[in-house]
Parts: structure tokens; C-alpha cells; sequence
């Protein structure tokens, strides 16, 4: 019953190699609910092995000169870019996006790979002025291991960004992904064969994050741990981490708010308030899951914004007419509908959606109606926690202030969207919102060239930009008597 279905090897040491664990975890495609492959639930064997060849292969990896180090992130971009259908496909089968949408993220996830390669040589030292008798200098030195969990909305875009920004400062990495997309991650291996890394380099150890994962968070090889995902794992993680003194880079949850005032371009507005919410079915960290709109525009807004959802196309995600697909796993889909039912419960309306999709050609897809809730007050959940799906809570206001105060008001800070044609406004607005990224008069804009990172219960530190390559270092400060 089980000999068709193919199960993936760990990645250690350059080489394909069995888990230590005869524990197994099977995928399945969130369009169709069918079985795809099974990935092996490591264990505290399996990340022992993968830190151990991480350190084996530290010592050669950093002594190369950054521009050999930076010659192989090139390499691994041009392989990449010869991969971009076949990763695309896999990671639709994993998480269930728009194949339309994994074949854009695939081919700009070289341009990642390259951007991070292009530093290699071009980072600058520094000399401090102390005066005639001394010199001092400042060395970035890499951390050493780098330990890398990634979540399933985005797997091999968010590990490109901690792989090459450790890499090219002359880190070793193990890379952990989601239990749930965990096969797209490791048929990039290829690539990295293809492209020559040498043994050891990155290291990929799949399974649970209550096996392998914890067992990592706590080894004692590690050096640096790079987080991405929700917030509760996050701080379990920073706990872990602490008692050793390991350095952190959190990228955690959100639940990011549109602030849509009476001057704002309606269209444009209406068009970006609907895909923060409802592109990639809302699992999004900077999903715009709350948007507060200006009083005098509520009623018009809500009533556009309703219509647009209904017309939203959900469906298969390999189709080109599809605009969402299905949520990502059953567990996931059970939670955000439990979401649509406690908000109802709490006592707001149900403007649209909330069902299930189901019927001719839906099989055992789990797919969700786009679904707009009004009526919300403050103390509801659907303000505070995060749902990560298509659902989203639009909240009337009156002044500047006041919507500042209520933006602001979630133990969250990641992203925000400010919609205006007040430029004065735009800026005032942009600096009083307490989140990592603001966009005005867009939502979503992201490169590896510029930082991106959460501030309170978002997490801390920043992905992409310089700013990564001092997240991937640290700084050590020389003194020398002359
Ligand atoms: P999750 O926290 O459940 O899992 C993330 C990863 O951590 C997985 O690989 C998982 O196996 C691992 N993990 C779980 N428990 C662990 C433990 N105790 N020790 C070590 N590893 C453990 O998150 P998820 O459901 O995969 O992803 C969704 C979350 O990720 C959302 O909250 C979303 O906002 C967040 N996210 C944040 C960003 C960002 O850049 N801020 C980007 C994407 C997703």
C-alpha cells in the first residue's frame, strides 16, 4: 500500500543519507487531499549529525576569500534559474499557492542568490581614529553554525535569504524546513549539487518541530539560530536559546493593518486592501488582516470590497482563470475556519464568505471562501491574534489618532498599509505606526535589497539589505599598541 509513494532522504554532508528515525511524515496536496510523499521525522541523531558536518566543513568554507565564496552563491543562482518550473510545481503541490505566483517567486529567487553573492567583495573594513599610539580596527567575523527553521507559506524564498546571507559572511548552515513543504526544499539539493557547494556547506535535516526541531534549537554546536514563523514558536525558541547565550534572528507572526483615509485613491485602495488579505489565501505574515477605514468612505468601501471578494475566483491553483487556492494543510484549515466561528460568536457580521468551497471539481480541496467580517470592536480576537488565512476584519474610524491608537494596539508590529493622498499625512502616519514596514499607497512590495523584519512580538532583526550581512556576523574590535 505504501511501496508507490516516494519518501526523501536527509541532505548531510553533500550526500543523500537515511534518517536516523523510521518515523515518517506524509504530505499531501492541500488541491486534491492526495498523498505525494513522505519526508523522514528526524531526530536528535539526525541534527547531531547535521550540525557536526556543518562545523567540519566551517573552517574551509571561511577561510576561502569572500569573492570564492561570493563565486559560489553565483554558482548556485545560475543553477537555481534552471530550475524555476520544477521547483514552482513542487512548491504549489506543498502549500497549495498559485502556480502563477510560485513561478514569479521562482524566478526572482536567483536575483536573492546573486544579490547576496554580489556583497561578497565589497564589504567595507573600518579603521577607528584613536590617536597616533594605538590602532584599532573591526573585524566581521562569521558566527559559525547556523541553525535556519522556515515555515511553509514561503520555503525556499525565506531560506535563500538566511542561506545566502550566512554563506557569503562564512557561515555553515543546517537548514530545518516545515514539516509541511519539506519535499520543495529538498529537491533544491539538486541545485546545490549541480552547483558544486562543497560538502557540508548546508546541510538539510527534516521532521516535526517537537523532534528535530527542539533538538536543534538546543544543540550545543550551534552558533546562531535564524527563525522564521509564528510568534509562540519563536519565543520558545528564544528561551532555548538564551540559557546558552545563542544569538536570535526572529521573523515571527503579524496582523498588519490597511489604514484607509477619505482621501485615498478609492480604487487603488480598495484593489490593495483586497490582495493583502486575499493573495496566497491570506497565509502571508504581512497579511492585511485588519483594515480600518475612514467613516466617511465605510459604507462605500465595505460595499466594494464585499463585491470584489465574491468575485474572487477560488479554485484549483494550476489553473490560470484560479485567483486563491486552497489553504495549506487540514490542521491549518480546521484553525482559520474555528477563527470564523468565534468571530461570529463574539457577536460581528459576516459580510461574506466563512464556508467552506466545495462541490464539482473542489474534490478534497481545502479551500475557504474569501471572507469579510464588519461590525468588529476591539476586544474581539479577530483584532488581535493572527488567523493566517482570508479572512478579514474592516473596522470604521473617525480621526488620525484614534486609528493610530488602534493600529498600533496588538502585540504585533511587522507591516502596515497607509492609503492617502496627503503627503504630509503619509509621512506622519508612517512614523507613528509602530511596525517594521510601512508601505503607503501599496502593500507587499519586497527585495532582497532592502531590510525587512518585525518589531515587538514580530520578532527582531532584519532579512535582506546590508543590514542581513551584520545579522550574519559579528563585530570584533581589535586594539594594537603601535
Ligand atoms: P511554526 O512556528 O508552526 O513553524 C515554523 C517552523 O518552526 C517549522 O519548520 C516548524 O517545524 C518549526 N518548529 C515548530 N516548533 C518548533 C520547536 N519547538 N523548535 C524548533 N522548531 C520548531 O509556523 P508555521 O505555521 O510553519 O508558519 C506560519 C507562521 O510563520 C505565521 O505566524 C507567519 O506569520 C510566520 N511567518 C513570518 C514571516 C516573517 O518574515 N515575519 C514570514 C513567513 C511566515
Amino acid at each position: 500500500m505504501t511501496s508507490s509513494i516516494s519518501t526523501y532522504t536527509l541532505y548531510i554532508g553533500g550526500e543523500r543519507v537515511s534518517s536516523d528515525s523510521t518515523e515518517t511524515i506524509d504530505s499531501f496536496n492541500p488541491a486534491t487531499g492526495a498523498l505525494e510523499y513522505r519526508i523522514p521525522d528526524g531526530n536528535a541523531a539526525d541534527a547531531d549529525r547535521a550540525v557536526r558536518a556543518a562545523r567540519e566543513a566551517l573552517d574551509s568554507w571561511r577561510r576561502l576569500t569572500p569573492a570564492e565564496r561570493g563565486a559560489h552563491l553565483f554558482k548556485i543562482a545560475d543553477e537555481a534559474e534552471k530550475h524555476v518550473e520544477r521547483l514552482a510545481e513542487a512548491e504549489t503541490r506543498d502549500n497549495g499557492k498559485l502556480l502563477r505566483d510560485t513561478l514569479a517567486t521562482y524566478r526572482v529567487l536567483p536575483s536573492i542568490w546573486r544579490y547576496f553573492a554580489g556583497w561578497a567583495d565589497k564589504i567595507p573594513g573600518s579603521v577607528i581614529p584613536t590617536g597616533d599610539d594605538a590602532l584599532n580596527y573591526l573585524r566581521r567575523e562569521p558566527h559559525g553554525v547556523v541553525l535556519s527553521i522556515v515555515p511553509w507559506n514561503a520555503p525556499l524564498q525565506l531560506a535563500s535569504h538566511k542561506l545566502a546571507a550566512a554563506l557569503v559572511m562564512g557561515n555553515t548552515v543546517v537548514l530545518k524546513p516545515s514539516e509541511i513543504t519539506s519535499g520543495v526544499v529538498l529537491d533544491f539539493v539538486e541545485v546545490l549539487e549541480n552547483a558544486g557547494l562543497p560538502r557540508g556547506v548546508i546541510n538539510i535535516v527534516t521532521g516535526r518541530g517537537s523532534t528535530i526541531g527542539e533538538a536543534l534549537v538546543s544543540h550545543p554546536g550551534v552558533d546562531l539560530i535564524t527563525f522564521t514563523g509564528g510568534t509562540g514558536t519563536g519565543t520558545r525558541i528564544a528561551k532555548v536559546a538564551a540559557d546558552r547565550h545563542v544569538p536570535c534572528l526572529l521573523e515571527l507572526g503579524g496582523k498588519s493593518p490597511n489604514i484607509v483615509f477619505a482621501d485615498a485613491d478609492f480604487e487603488k485602495a480598495l484593489n490593495g486592501v483586497a490582495n493583502a488579505i486575499f493573495a496566497v489565501s491570506g497565509q502571508a505574515c504581512t497579511a492585511g488582516s485588519r483594515a480600518y477605514v475612514h467613516r466617511d468612505i465605510y459604507d462605500d468601501f465595505v460595499a466594494a470590497l464585499v463585491e470584489r471578494a465574491k468575485r474572487i475566483r477560488v479554485g484549483d491553483p494550476r489553473s490560470d482563470g484560479t485567483e486563491m487556492g486552497p489553504l495549506a494543510y487540514s490542521e491549518h484549515f480546521d484553525r482559520v475556519l474555528s477563527y470564523v466561528d468565534k468571530t461570529v460568536g463574539e457577536g460581528a457580521r459576516l459580510a461574506t464568505g466563512g464556508r467552506r468551497v466545495a462541490g464539482a471539481g473542489f474534490d478534497d480541496g481545502l479551500y475557504l471562501e474569501p471572507t469579510i467580517f464588519d461590525g468588529v470592536t476591539p476586544e474581539m480576537t479577530i483584532t488581535k491574534e493572527e488567523i493566517f488565512g482570508p479572512v478579514l476584519a474592516v473596522i470604521p474610524f473617525d480621526t488620525e489618532d484614534e486609528v493610530i491608537e488602534h493600529a498600533n494596539g496588538t502585540e504585533f508590529g511587522l507591516a502596515a498599509g497607509v492609503w492617502t493622498q496627503n503627503v504630509n499625512r503619509a509621512h506622519r502616519v508612517a512614523r507613528r505606526i509602530d511596525s517594521g514596514v510601512v508601505w503607503v499607497n501599496t502593500y507587499r512590495v519586497l527585495s532582497p535589497i532592502t531590510p525587512f523584519g518585525g518589531f515587538k512580538a514580530s520578532g527582531h532583526g532584519k532579512e535582506g539589505g546590508v543590514e542581513s550581512l551584520y545579522e550574519y556576523s559579528r563585530l570584533k574590535s581589535v586594539w594594537m599598541d603601535l
